[in-house]
């Protein structure tokens, strides 16, 4: 048994104070600090959080050594009682993080909490030593203040927020009890979030036959500014979502969009894993090229199980279909790597914009390949199977069976449900980087849906090829297409465009464009503190594209098979 404490003293300095006990069964052990946390495929280098370690026998100091950025490996007596403390500094608040405030303890156990080399399938403790008036929100077992499971697994993959402030409620599905908790500013639409979250969750259920867990919880952060972000875990899912004024107005497509994904990820990467990741190795990265499979197929299938279950209209589904289009044609990546490769990639620079043009987002091109792939499987099934019947069979037949899942174990299953060899297909689109735009083209007419690409009436995006932001005094440039007019310009990603023919610019590049349209353009650039003149050169022949999707007609049987 391993016993783990967390206390805090003053909670505007923002530590915490972690202590794990546990009896010593060697003369040596090895405590870890995980690297990285699941869902997040890049190292997280947590132990840069921890502040004054110090390692007990019998309340006497032991002397240790650190041998790897987040190892410590110390001698002791055998059988005697061990005691590993130190401070973790909590100041980062996201879905994934841990954070100490006036108002809440919120903890990813994942990085802040070592285990000890040799002991992660050992039952442990959680003691929280919390405020009276504090609620705990958490996915484990509770005993009062003390939680409790069976494995550094489970405790690493069970975030909690303990606060005074929590709204709570419920409901039910397939006889799993789903909470939903809201810390932060926010007024809950009860009604109206339990019966959308229960139509998407009844949905997801029916396809995939059973519910892995017991019970589910919904730990939904917001915060007064804009911000979007999910993570998923086996029993629970942290959701960080703001500003706190728009939750139940415009944001609202966002939390039902985030809600579904994390639950359906319960199935495909909690349950479903890669066989990289089967267990997850916290010491070091974890390369695999499944991530098409476990963010591609969720981030789809979060989205068409809104639809599915009625809560999108196809209207309001095929809005988030085109923002996943636009984003594909938006990254000149797709013609330089394949999914696969940035796959492997997210160790490297996954959660970054990077170098431009380097690599592909997992999401955005696994989405799109999922769903060419769903409407190949209905077609040539004549609507008896679909994709879900791919996740299901994944679900049965290896998680159940307590397997990850290969490269080739994959597309056998999808090969299974689509009656075709789709060796090309994989060659060419997953592991290669031949656009699939025509296949995209062609799955939408068949489902009776019509994908329009127009040129882009935004004039930055249209004559010069860019796409530039407000930083609150000029434009900034952020993306260049190859062989456009800003290229041959000369125009750097980051430069501002401060005037153009002299006068300045600040919101109003597109207007300003627009108003010297049939004149001569020169403009005044500030890079890197340092003010340069270009005349524009219009000889750039690329463009922004913009998609649109239109519904045709939605009277056949693909149509059907597909929203059912
Ligand atoms: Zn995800």
């Amino acid at each position: 048994m391993i016993n783990y404490s967390i206390s805090f003293d003053n909670p505007s300095n923002q530590y915490i104070t972690v202590k794990i006990n546990f009896t010593s069964t060697e003369t040596e052990h090895e405590i870890q600090l995980p690297s990285w946390r699941p869902g997040r495929y890049e190292l997280g280098n947590f132990a840069k959080n921890v502040k004054s370690f110090t390692i007990y026998e019998n309340n006497r100091p032991l002397s240790f050594q650190k041998i790897t950025k987040d190892r410590w490996k110390f001698t002791c007596s055998k059988n005697e009682s061990i005691s590993v403390e130190y401070k973790y500094y909590a100041n980062e608040l996201n879905a994934g993080s841990t954070f100490l405030s006036d108002n809440q303890l919120y903890v990813n156990p994942v990085n802040c909490c070592a285990y000890i080399h040799g002991k992660q399938n050992e039952p442990f403790t959680l003691l929280l030593d919390i405020p009276t008036n504090y609620q705990i929100a958490c996915g484990l077992e509770k005993n009062k203040n003390t939680l409790s499971g069976n494995s550094f697994d489970e405790l690493a993959d069970s975030p909690l927020i303990c606060s005074p402030t929590l709204k709570h409620n419920t409901y039910e599905s397939n006889n799993t009890l789903f909470h939903i908790w809201f810390q932060g500013e926010v007024k809950p639409q009860w009604d109206k979030i339990i019966t959308d979250f229960k139509k998407f969750t009844d949905k997801q259920i029916e396809k995939f036959g059973d519910f892995p867990v017991k019970e589910y919880h919904f730990l939904i952060q917001i915060s007064p500014y804009r911000t979007y972000h999910g993570v998923e875990h086996k029993t629970s899912t942290v959701i960080h979502l703001g500003p706190s004024i728009d939750i139940f107005g415009d944001v609202y497509s966002d939390l039902l969009g985030v809600s579904s994904h994390e639950l359906y990820h319960t199935w495909n990467v909690k349950s479903i894993r890669p066989i990289e990741m089967f267990p997850y190795d916290f010491t070091k990265e974890n390369y695999s090229e499944l991530g098409y499979l476990c963010e591609g197929v969720t981030t789809y299938m979060g989205d068409l199980m809104l639809l599915k279950s009625g809560v999108f209209t196809i209207e309001e589904y095929l809005k988030e279909m085109e923002t996943q289009i636009q984003k594909h044609l938006d990254n000149e990546g797709r013609n330089n790597y394949s999914v696969a490769n940035s796959s492997f990639d997210t160790w490297l620079d996954g959660y970054v914009p990077g170098a431009p043009g380097r690599k592909v987002s997992i999401y955005t091109e696994g989405c799109l390949l999922t769903f060419i792939l769903d409407v190949k499987i209905i077609q040539n099934s004549n609507g008896k199977h679909s994709f879900d019947d791919v996740m299901r069979y994944l679900f049965v037949e290896f998680y159940k069976k307590n397997k990850g899942v290969s490269k080739e174990d994959y597309k056998n299953t999808v090969e299974k449900f689509a009656k075709e060899d789709l060796t090309e297909f994989w060659t060419k689109h997953i592991d290669g980087k031949v656009t699939f735009l025509p296949i995209l083209e062609e799955s939408f007419e068949k489902l009776g849906l019509k994908l329009v690409l127009n040129e882009n009436n935004n004039l930055s995006s249209e004559k010069l090829g860019i796409k530039a932001v407000f930083n609150g005094t000029n434009q900034t440039i952020k993306v260049i297409l190859t062989d456009s007019s800003a290229e041959k310009t000369g125009l750097s990603i980051e430069d501002e465009i401060v005037a153009i023919n002299s006068f300045e610019v600040k919101n109003e590049l597109d207007k300003w464009l627009n108003y010297f349209s049939n004149d001569k353009i020169n403009l005044l650039i500030k890079r890197k503190g340092r003010f340069i003149n270009l005349d524009l050169n219009h000889e750039g022949n690329i463009s922004f594209v913009k998609s649109k999707i239109l519904v045709n007609s939605t009277n056949n049987l693909l149509f059907k098979k597909w929203i059912s």
